[in-house]
């Protein structure tokens, strides 16, 4: 029962908080929804990362990579992450992070753009 603490994972929301401000939460996990089920993360450098877990709180989620990186992601589709995600500006994938191949080519694949993947 996770979605007890108010922390919950978007898989699961808990009644109240679907009941009580749909319309927000909805709006809100949009983003994150799409971090959850890609569970990849583009830094700043241009680099990929897996995703080992995500843990949203309203409209912020706090991110934890496989190479233990640890950060608070705010929720925005107009973030730089959201843009990179959508766009596919990233570079590489983190060699530490050990991305599979499958789930790259999968993003590449899911997502529309012929910038990515063409290079590859
Ligand atoms: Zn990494």
């Amino acid at each position: 029962m996770a979605a007890k603490s108010g922390v919950a994972l978007v898989a699961d929301p808990s009644p109240e908080a679907a009941g009580k401000k749909k319309k927000y939460y909805r709006k809100n996990v949009e983003f994150f929804k799409l971090l959850e089920k890609i569970k990849l993360w583009p830094s700043r450098s241009g680099m990929l990362h897996g995703i080992k877990s995500i843990k949203i709180t309203g409209d912020i989620a706090e991110v934890v990579t496989h190479c233990d990186e640890k950060f608070i992601v705010w929720n925005s589709r107009t973030s730089r992450a959201a843009r990179w995600l959508r766009n596919k500006w990233c570079v590489c994938a983190c060699k530490k992070c050990k991305i599979p191949a499958w789930k790259l080519e999968k993003y590449t694949s899911t997502m529309m753009t012929q910038k990515w993947g063409s290079n590859l």
